[in-house]
């Protein structure tokens, strides 16, 4: 079942968040539902730009309405992960995704809230809901590139929201794209969070570059080739606590990205004889799918799904 975000957040709101999760191609499309309806969790499929010309928008488009037959169950929404203007204009256009994010957080204030704005009047008019975002967060994630963080203000937040009329609001409080997030110890401004919902309440939203980089997971890699030097993520443990601060969605990319590359770099070292790409695409499905379980027990969306759907029915 597509539902919007909007619908998924308010049945989420202060008790978990919804794990958002980008996919480029057929076998994490596969293991991602398989591990959302094993852990009986709601979700976001999150599509980049870069994900949108890796093969064709229109194959990925096609894979997810099938994927919605294939798995009647399963309950989620399609989402744009940092859209231009243009890309948001043409998903809103497209009918399958129910949820953009409009990304002009490198534009001054009174611009980015006027893009915003534009993109929130189009995304409304079609039933979609709008992701925006305020500050900016360190690292490289595909085009969107950042030397510093810059951290949300709530005051602006709080102007920024009202004005814009965006649904959801994602915020910098330290997390950061890639996947070296952190030297020494990992800082989080939670206080910006407590702010913001102390000024906004019931407001939903969004922490990105939050993948957690797991030491093992590293460290496999590298035993079988890999050179991921001082690779350092978020930990995990305090998904919950910014779930009651208002955090309704938390993006998760790169430790899917490192799932895929463990998982390739140790079958073909430990079976060099192989040349089928199948089996290893059985081997990363399954363990993309054990993955993504994994991640909503640490979000609470685990074990959500029922209740989702009847709240989500019950509310239209
Ligand atoms: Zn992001």
């Amino acid at each position: 079942m597509i539902v919007t975000t909007k619908q998924l957040f308010q049945h989420a709101y202060g008790k978990y968040a919804i794990g958002a999760y980008n996919i480029n191609n057929l076998e994490q499309c596969m293991g991602l539902f398989q591990g959302n309806l094993a852990s009986k969790a709601p979700f976001i499929i999150q599509i980049s730009k870069g994900a949108r010309s890796y093969t064709h928008k229109k194959m990925l488009e096609s894979m997810l309405k099938t994927a919605d037959e294939i798995f009647p169950d399963s309950v989620f929404a399609i989402h744009l992960d940092h859209g231009d203007e243009a890309t948001c204009m043409d998903c809103i256009k497209s009918g399958i995704y129910s949820s953009v994010m409009i990304d002009a957080s490198h534009a001054p204030l009174k611009e980015n809230i006027a893009i915003t704005k534009r993109v929130v009047d189009a995304g409304h008019a079609k039933g979609l809901v709008v992701e925006a975002e305020l500050g900016l967060l360190k690292g490289v994630e595909e085009h969107v590139k950042a030397d510093e963080h810059v951290f949300t203000d709530p005051a602006e937040a709080e102007q920024f929201i009202k004005e814009s009329g965006c649904d959801s609001l994602a915020c910098a409080i330290g997390t950061s794209h890639g996947a070296f997030k952190f030297k020494g110890e990992q800082k989080l401004r939670f206080d910006i969070l407590t702010d913001i919902q102390k000024r906004m309440p019931g407001f939903p939203l969004v922490m990105h570059g939050s993948s957690s980089v797991p030491e093992d997971e590293v460290r496999r890699i590298n035993h079988f080739g890999g050179a991921m030097a001082g690779a350092k993520g978020v930990d995990e443990n305090c998904f919950l606590d910014a779930a009651k601060l208002g955090v309704t969605k938390i993006n998760i990319d790169t430790d899917g990205r490192l799932v895929w590359t463990r998982v390739h770099r140790e079958y073909f070292c430990l079976y060099p004889e192989n040349f089928d790409l199948r089996p290893v695409g059985k081997v990363f499905m399954a363990e993309y799918a054990k993955f993504i379980a994994s991640k909503n027990k640490k979000l609470g969306s685990a074990g959500q799904i029922d209740s989702a759907r009847e709240f989500i029915k019950k509310n239209g």
